[in-house]
């Protein structure tokens, strides 16, 4: 299964920036951990989960674990 990295904006949209990195299952844009984000918000490819200099949600980080082991592996 296809993963993708996507932003979550700050209080104030865009101009505030990325506040948060969530991780989408292909090309939704509803979070696995359930947050709605923006059609236009920024993505990234998976395997730069946890290398991003903004955090990376928890709640997404589990479900990426469980469903992409390879994925988590990459990490260590
Ligand atoms: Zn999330």
């Amino acid at each position: 299964m296809m993963h993708q990295m996507r932003a979550e904006y700050g209080v104030g949209g865009p101009p505030d920036g990325v506040r948060l990195w969530h991780m989408v299952r292909g090309a939704e844009q509803v979070a696995m951990c359930g947050r709605e984000l923006e059609a236009g918000a920024p993505v990234r490819e998976a395997v730069d989960w946890g290398k991003t200099p903004e955090l990376c949600c928890h709640t997404c980080g589990a479900y990426v674990l469980r469903e992409s082991p390879y994925l988590g592996a990459e990490h260590q």
